[in-house]
Order: C-alpha cells, then sequence, then structure tokens
C-alpha cells in the first residue's frame, strides 16, 4: 500500500515538471518571436512630440497622403542595386543613427544612416526597400524625399524614408515593392552645386509620420529619437538576417566573412557613438 502510495506521489511530481516545462518553452518561442518583429503599434503620439515638432510639421503635412498597404512587407532588401542586395558588406556607412550634428539645427541627433554602395562603379539607383504605398513626397532640394508605409504581420505599421534624392521616380499613392526603382542620388559634383555633401542616402525606418519628416532635424535627444526611428542598421541587420544568415553567423560561414561582419559591427559602434560633425552642410 505504501509503495503504491509512493509510485502515485511520484507520478504527480514527474506529471507537474513536464506540464511546467512545456509551458515555459512555449513561452520562450513567443518571446522568440517577438523579439522578431519590431511593433510600434502602442504609442502615444500627442505626449511625446515636442512643441517644435508640432509647429513644423504643420508645414510639411500637404506633402502627405493617407494611405493603406494592401499587401505585407516580409521581406526586407538593401535600397541599391548590389549583386547581393541582402549583405551589408555591398554598402558603406558613412554616418550612424544617433551621431552629432551641427547643422540645421544645432546638436539634433542624426535620424537614420547615411550610405552608400559599396561598389563605386554601381548604379546610383535608389530601391524601395520592400512591399509599401508611397505617403509622403518632398521635392525640395538637396532634401527630396520619399516615405513608404509598410504594413507589417502584426496589423502595425512602419515607414522607411529616403532623403537626398537627385530625382525621384514615383508618386504619392503608388504600390512599390523591392524591385521598384523610386530615385537616384547625386555624385559628388551634382552634390556640390548645393553646397554640402549630399551625394549619399541618408535612409530612416520610422515608427509613426504625424511628424511628417521634421523630426529628422528636430530630436534633440536620444530619447525623442526612439520616439519617432527605429535604428536602420539594427533593423536590416534583424531582417535581412532571414533572407542571408549566413552572412553574419559566424559559424556557418568563413573566417573571411566573419571577420568582415565584426568589422562592420565595430564600424558602426564607432559612428553612432561619436560626436562626429559632418562639416558646413545642411544635411541630416
Ligand atoms: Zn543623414
Amino acid at each position: 500500500m505504501n509503495k503504491y502510495f509512493i509510485f502515485l506521489i511520484i507520478f504527480f511530481v514527474v506529471a507537474n515538471c513536464s506540464c511546467t516545462s512545456k509551458t515555459s518553452n512555449s513561452i520562450s518561442v513567443v518571446k522568440k518571436n517577438a523579439g522578431a518583429v519590431q511593433t510600434p503599434s502602442k504609442q502615444n503620439h500627442e505626449v511625446f512630440q515636442s512643441d517644435s515638432i508640432k509647429k513644423y510639421s504643420q508645414l510639411l503635412k500637404p506633402l502627405y497622403v493617407e494611405v493603406e498597404p494592401a499587401d505585407l512587407a516580409e521581406t526586407w532588401r538593401l535600397p541599391f542595386g548590389l549583386p547581393n542586395r541582402s549583405d551589408l558588406n555591398n554598402i558603406n556607412f558613412i554616418s550612424g543613427f544617433g551621431a552629432y550634428r551641427s547643422t540645421r539645427v544645432k546638436g539634433h541627433e542624426h535620424s537614420g544612416i547615411d550610405i552608400v554602395p559599396a561598389d563605386k562603379k554601381s548604379k546610383l539607383d535608389v530601391y524601395a526597400v520592400s512591399k509599401g504605398v508611397v505617403c509622403f513626397i518632398n521635392q525640395e532640394a538637396p532634401v527630396k524625399t520619399v516615405i513608404i508605409k509598410h504594413k507589417l504581420k502584426d496589423g502595425s505599421v512602419i515607414y522607411s524614408s529616403y532623403i537626398h534624392l537627385k530625382e525621384i521616380y514615383t508618386e504619392r499613392g503608388k504600390t512599390v515593392d523591392d524591385s521598384t526603382i523610386i530615385g537616384v542620388l547625386y555624385t559628388k559634383s551634382e552634390a556640390l552645386k548645393y553646397g554640402g555633401n549630399f551625394d549619399h542616402l541618408h535612409l530612416e525606418i520610422k515608427k509613426r509620420i504625424d511628424d511628417f519628416s521634421c523630426a529628422s532635424w528636430l530630436c534633440m535627444s536620444r530619447e525623442e529619437l526612439d520616439e519617432y526611428f527605429i535604428n536602420p542598421s539594427e533593423f536590416f541587420k534583424q531582417h535581412l538576417l532571414k533572407i542571408s544568415r549566413k552572412t553574419a553567423m559566424c559559424g556557418s560561414t568563413s573566417f573571411f566573412r566573419c571577420k568582415t561582419y565584426w568589422q562592420i559591427n565595430s564600424k558602426l559602434a564607432k559612428l553612432e557613438g561619436s560626436n562626429q560633425k559632418p562639416g558646413e552642410s545642411a544635411e541630416v
């Protein structure tokens, strides 16, 4: 009888442990998935909008149209016509997210990444980074801008913003995908006509659009920057991995590739942490 009683106790303990184990596994899976997609849906926009952004956004609002993407943005590519648009080794980083800016509005924080194709012979065409609909166009040189609205799997939206285009090849309301050329960059000599170093793409990933693009030069703190933007290099590292995991996973690729990946990371860390001053230009 005693043996039977002990057996019952052991049975219940084992069954309970097994159940707990299953629960914690399923929690870790959910957490993993939640971390894979950045969801800016729960935000109180009004609370965190500064007076300067509120004021300037009213001037830019007419350049925006409300759009509703029909398709989900599920795959992401780099915005140039590169041999491999999933490989960060194919682009050069000029300036990182959060870097100090002394021009336009002195002391604002850099809202995106400044990038060019690594191969100088590459075409300067700029592609959409994923499926979406064009919702904002500013034709004012040298800050000609296209913003695309993207719908994510969980129903939230984010925006990709492309600044310093020489020409714009798309229109508000147009549906685009990663094969759509939306504009072209300045060459070095063309950029000099505007008195600045605008021969790069300033690329942003925006959480919200109610600044109508003026947060690009009006965010004066990291907290404010994080209200409006996602670090594009982090975003692409995360989302391009889904397509080209070998690029970032040292264990499954060559030593050379692994070394290059860490060089990119270390270069980005220096750019993002620096107080670099971009010179006397009006770039964002
Ligand atoms: Zn920039």
